[in-house]
Parts: structure tokens; C-alpha cells; sequence
């Protein structure tokens, strides 16, 4: 494998952070000097729907990362996101129902909500059209992307280039780069450079992402240096031609990948970690939607006070979700839940403690997680013998249960 591109094979969950790590070790020297070094870290919460669910960064994978740069002296660490517009709009932070602010404090890390970050730099899109994006993501001294590895519904797929639209402040910015998907996808990596990409393939998504696929323990973690080469052979690794992914196509056709680069990310030999995924597929009433030549009108309509006005009623809401417009149809209702496991003959199974994001041991989770549990849930997800009991307010959990309690529980 070439010396800025890796891909680690994680065959069980109990190797995660241990597989990490010896991939993190081989990285060593491009991380910073200087212990005091700023460092951001930029996941993927586009959604509350949690990372078993296919469509959100784990937060194993979260914490390995910070448990790597707390052990090599690294004090200046943020975690930093900016979910999409959705969720924005009502007002909900995806951050706290992913548990990520209790990961973080956990840590004694930062993390910080892009979207109202004080703040940004300015990027030209196609149009002549401007996005703000938060100024952390260029004046931090190292930034780690840490983006899903998933289908995407309008762009074919989305890893390390499309995880930066989460850097743009706001609705109204994210709103701007719908005008022309794939090409302003490639204008925010032409400015925003993270140092270090590592994908998030434990459980990816296939099918129609990046909310309404399937998830797959495709148990892969995909580090590199390179954006565009990360995305090229992440496409590779799912069959999917790279040239039908728009950011890819995008990058390909602005001169960012040329014909020589891509003739070598061809040549690099992945097939023992290959696996076929499916395709989004999409209604006719969809690909009108989205096409770039129509998008960037029916967002000036979309948007105009009165349409979002009646756009935002429980009923446009779930006949859009129904025809695929949508793929979120999110829930206003918190949740509120603890758990205990039921008198359970667990024999040698520990899925549990190896799901759980702090690795908390077995003993404590049975008995509700204890003082350091931050609530993420894996642990009453992958329960192969659905042991435990959920008291309280199941809110927007729900969801996740009645739509992926039975898949996760499967491939776990
Ligand atoms: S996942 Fe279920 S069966 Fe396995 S150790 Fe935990 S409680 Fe026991």
C-alpha cells in the first residue's frame, strides 16, 4: 500500500481501538511538534441517527483518537461540527443527542458547534456565489476530517470531501453549496486542507444515504493525506466507478486529479477489502429535484418565507419524507433513557463493553453504565440476546429503533 494512503481491517469490534491506534502509530510523523498544538477534530454527526445506524462517525472511533493524542501529550484538542440544516432549523443539536458533548467532556476535550461558530472565512463557489465556513478550520495548527464512509443520494457517496460541508456556518451557507454540489464540494478542499483523513468504514451505509440506507459491518478504518485520492479509492473499495461520484467527476474535470494520478489510485492494488455496495437509487421526481441545472431555483423557492412557511408543517414534512425529497424526517422530542440488563446468561459474549465508546467493562454496563457512561446506547443496540430494558423517554430514539433496532442487532 502506498506510504500516504492505508486501509486497516477490523475484524471484530474488540480490535477497534487496538487496530486503531497500530494505524494511528504509522501516521506518527506527520502530527505536530509542538504538544501545545491546536488541534480539530471534524466528524461526521449529519444526524441523529447513531454510527451503528450507518450514517454518523463512530465515537469509538472518536475516542481512540483522543486517547492517541492524550497519550502522545497533545492538550489542545477540539471536536468540532456542523450538522445539517434540518436539524438546524428546529433548533436541535445533534451533538448532544449523539452523546458527543458527553464523549467530549469525558475526555476533558473541547467541542464546539460549527454552525454558530463566532468566526469564518470567506470561499468562492461556482457563480460567483461566497460560503462562510468557520474560521477553525484554517487557523487550527492540525485538523483530522473524520468522515463516514456512506452512499449519498444526490453526489453517489459521501467521505473526506463532502464531510467538509459541515464546516459551513449555518443554513444559509450550507443552503449556498446546493447551487452546484459536486463542483462547490470541491471549492471547500481547495481552501480547507485537513492534515489527516481518517474514514470511519466500521459501519458504513449502502443503498439510499445518507439517512435512508442500510447499514454494513464493512469493518474497515481508511486513513490518508489526500482528500481526493481518499474518495477515489474509498469509491474503488465499494464498486462504485469512481468518475459517478460528483465530487470525484468534479474534482477530475477542475484539474485536481489528473489523468496520471488517476491511472496510479487504479493501479493500487485494494481487492482483498473490496465489497460490492448498492447504489442510491432515486425516484424520477428526485433526480429532477436534485439536478444541478433545476436545484439551485427550487432552493431561491424552497426558501422564500411563505413556501418554508408551509414546508415546515407536519404534513408537507411527511409527504416529502414519503416521496424521498427528504431524508430526514426529524423529530422534535427529546430523549431521555437509562438502561439495565435483564438476568442474562451473557456465557463468553462481551459485546456490550466492546461497543461501548469509553470501554467501560461489562459489570457496570449490565448494571446501567455506572458514573462514566455518557448514554450513546451502542451497548443496548448489538446485545445479541436484547437483554436490556430501556426506562424513560424514548423521544427521537424511537426512530432509530423502529427503522434499525433489528439490522443492527443482526450484523453487530
Ligand atoms: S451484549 Fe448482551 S449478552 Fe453480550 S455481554 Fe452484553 S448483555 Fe451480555
Amino acid at each position: 500500500m502506498q506510504s500516504n494512503f492505508s486501509i486497516t481491517n477490523v475484524e471484530t469490534a474488540a480490535v477497534v481501538k487496538g487496530r486503531l491506534l497500530e494505524a494511528l502509530e504509522s501516521w506518527n510523523a506527520i502530527f505536530p511538534e509542538k504538544r501545545a498544538a491546536r488541534i480539530l477534530l471534524k466528524p461526521n454527526f449529519n444526524s441523529n441517527f447513531n454510527a451503528l445506524t450507518g450514517n454518523t462517525t463512530d465515537l469509538r472511533l472518536l475516542a481512540g483518537v483522543i486517547e492517541f493524542l492524550q497519550a502522545k501529550g497533545y492538550s489542545d484538542i477540539t471536536i468540532g461540527e456542523g450538522t445539517n440544516s434540518g436539524f438546524v432549523r428546529e433548533g436541535i443539536s445533534v451533538i448532544h443527542r449523539l452523546r458527543a458533548d458527553r464523549l467530549a467532556a469525558a475526555y476533558g476535550v473541547k467541542i464546539v458547534d460549527l454552525n454558530t461558530w463566532p468566526e469564518t472565512v470567506k470561499v468562492a463557489l461556482e457563480g460567483g456565489a461566497v460560503v462562510e465556513v468557520a474560521d477553525l478550520l484554517v487557523t487550527s495548527d492540525f485538523i483530522i476530517n473524520m468522515p463516514k464512509l456512506k452512499t449519498h443520494y444526490e453526489v453517489g457517496m459521501s467521505v473526506c470531501m463532502k464531510n467538509l460541508m459541515g464546516t459551513c456556518r449555518g443554513r444559509e451557507n450550507k443552503k449556498k453549496i446546493h447551487g452546484n454540489l459536486g463542483y462547490n464540494i470541491v471549492h471547500l478542499n481547495q481552501v480547507i486542507k485537513p492534515n489527516l483523513h481518517i474514514v470511519d468504514g466500521l459501519f458504513a451505509m449502502e443503498g439510499n444515504g445518507p439517512s435512508r440506507g442500510t447499514p454494513v459491518n464493512f469493518g474497515k478504518i481508511i486513513i490518508g493525506t489526500n482528500p481526493y485520492q481518499v474518495d477515489y479509492l474509498c469509491a474503488r473499495l465499494v464498486g462504485f466507478p469512481p468518475g459517478e461520484v460528483k465530487p470525484v467527476a468534479a474534482a477530475i474535470k477542475l484539474g485536481h486529479i489528473t489523468p496520471e494520478e488517476a491511472r496510479s489510485w487504479d493501479a493500487i492494488p485494494i481487492a482483498a477489502y473490496q465489497c460490492t455496495f448498492k447504489k442510491p437509487k432515486v425516484s424520477p421526481l428526485v433526480a429532477f429535484v436534485i439536478n444541478p441545472r433545476f436545484q439551485k431555483h427550487l432552493i431561491k423557492i424552497r426558501y422564500a418565507p411563505v413556501i418554508s412557511q408551509i414546508c415546515s408543517s407536519d404534513l408537507v414534512k411527511s409527504m416529502f419524507y414519503k416521496l424521498g425529497i427528504s431524508q430526514e424526517w426529524i423529530q422534535n422530542d427529546e430523549a431521555s433513557l437509562s438502561f439495565r440488563a435483564k438476568d442474562v446468561d451473557c456465557g463468553t459474549c462481551a459485546k456490550c463493553e466492546e461497543y461501548c465508546p469509553l470501554g467501560i467493562e461489562r459489570a457496570a454496563i449490565l448494571d446501567g453504565g455506572g458514573d462514566r457512561c455518557i448514554g450513546s446506547l451502542y451497548c443496548c443496540s448489538v446485545c445479541p440476546k436484547d437483554a436490556f430494558v430501556l426506562s424513560g423517554h424514548s423521544g427521537f430514539y424511537s426512530q432509530q429503533i423502529n427503522l434499525y433496532g433489528e439490522i443492527i442487532r443482526r450484523i453487530a
